[in-house]
């Protein structure tokens, strides 16, 4: 018989066997059953990729020991058709090798054909997916949890481009008092404050229209009528195509922080800006003029013979009169005026982006209305005020003290008047 492979020694050259390009070795199972490199075939490639498996095979190790005893039983006891193998390779990298073996006779004698594939890679891969799969879900879990305490504690509504609700949260329903099916449908301004200027709405506006984010605070109003103050962040919402579709609105409710600052910076009285807080926005107005060059002025109000009224009438009837100037006044200004009571019967007006002319027309306005106007109890009463733009030299003092010559000089010459310097 001419055969395959005659005596199934290594020395013994098989040309046809040698040229397989294929992994694999030919086991010839002796009636003696000895495993040893006489009675198995490495086939080249193997011999070239998997050296470090003939070590192994021939070695007297625990993995050699288990593979030899699979190979020498694989006749009597049930034959595995796949082996997978985790070992070692010279460099001390863990590999898993795939083995397929098929068994068959040639002749007489008993073979196994082991074909060998290294599958570390995908080995690798598919513990890199699961591990990259239990990331997921654990980053699933992180943002189910998340989106209950977001849900519980962040107030977030969304609407479409006209401000009509489309959706909104827990938290959003807790803060306004409405429930979500009285807010579905309807447009933000359900929870505008009356009192709260055009202009901040206008600004809002604006913003969310140009796509960018709006970021303020905004006072509203509950379903009791109660007021709450919110920090705002208004996001445009994009459909996937790229389209515009609506708003998404964050809140925080800043409420307690806004009422400490009203208690703070707020007059209890006349409800206007205490005179702290005016000299904040009057060094930003000055700084804004030596960066920018951005024109401003400022008047000084006086209440005439004031005491009088407080002698004549009493302190809260002065209270009154102190009220109902405040709000006289406000008519006359612009939303982006500033206006603050400097103390007792004094009040102080910051007019942003105004010239002097322009200022003492506003200042001559709030003469002539309050002389005007007949107040309860009292009856007339008439207020001087003096007028300065800022100047290149000011310091917060200095321009200051120009308003208060003027307010002096619009006394000294009568009162009832406006004065400029
Ligand atoms: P002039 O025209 O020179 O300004 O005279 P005036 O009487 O207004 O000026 P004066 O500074 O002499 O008096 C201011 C008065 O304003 C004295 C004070 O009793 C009164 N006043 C200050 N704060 C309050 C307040 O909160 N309530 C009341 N009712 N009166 C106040
Ligand atoms: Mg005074
Ligand atoms: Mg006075």
């Amino acid at each position: 018989m001419n055969s395959l492979v005659p005596d199934f020694n290594i020395s013994s050259h098989n040309i046809f066997l040698e040229m397989l390009p294929i992994p694999f070795f030919l086991i010839k199972c002796g009636v003696n059953k000895i495993f040893s490199r006489e009675n198995v075939f490495l086939s080249t490639v193997l011999k070239r990729d998997f050296l470090y498996l003939e070590r192994h095979l021939f070695c007297d190790n625990t993995l050699g020991n288990e593979l030899s005893n699979i190979f020498l039983e694989c006749y009597t006891t049930e034959f595995p058709e796949k082996l997978e193998i985790v070992l070692y390779d010279d460099e001390l990298n863990l590999k898993t090798l795939c083995m397929t073996l098929s068994k068959f006779m040639f002749g007489d004698i008993n073979m196994i054909f082991v074909n060998v594939i290294d599958i570390s890679a995908y080995e690798k891969l598919q513990s890199h997916s699961s591990k990259l799969i239990s990331e997921v879900k654990d980053l699933e879990h992180e943002l189910r949890s998340s989106k209950l305490l977001i849900d519980k504690y962040i107030p977030i509504s969304s609407t479409d481009l006209d401000g009509t609700i489309i959706e909104c949260n827990e938290a959003f329903c807790n803060l306004t008092g409405y429930d979500k099916g009285e807010l579905i449908g309807k447009k933000h301004n359900l929870l505008k404050d009356q009192e709260t200027v055009p202009f901040v709405y206008e600004d809002f506006w604006k913003v969310i229209t140009n796509n960018q984010t709006y970021i303020g605070e905004l006072k509203n109003r509950k379903k009791d009528g109660s007021t709450f103050w919110v920090k705002t962040r208004v996001h445009p919402k994009y459909a996937k195509d790229g389209t515009k579709i609506g708003y998404i609105a964050l809140r925080e409710d800043i409420t307690n922080r806004k009422n400490l600052e009203e208690e703070v910076f707020v007059d209890s009285l006349t409800k206007v800006f205490k005179r702290d807080k005016f000299n904040d926005f009057l060094a930003k107005e000055i700084a804004e003029f030596h960066r920018y060059s951005k024109v401003s002025s400022l008047i000084l109000c006086d209440i005439d013979h004031f005491k009088n009224v407080n002698d004549k009438y009493g302190h809260l009837v002065g209270d009154e009169i102190l009220i109902d100037v405040t709000n006289e006044i406000k008519n006359s200004l612009r939303e982006s005026d500033v206006l603050a009571r400097w103390g007792g019967e004094e009040f102080v007006i910051l007019l942003p982006n105004t010239s002097e002319k322009n200022a003492l027309n506003v200042a001559n306005k709030i003469v002539k209305n309050i002389a005007k106007k007949r107040f309860d109890t009292v009856g007339k009463i008439t207020l001087s005020c003096g007028v300065s733009e800022v100047s290149p030299k000011d310091t917060l003092n200095i321009w200051f003290k120009r308003v208060d010559d003027a307010l002096y000089q619009a006394k000294d010459s009568g009162r009832n008047r406006a004065v400029y310097r």
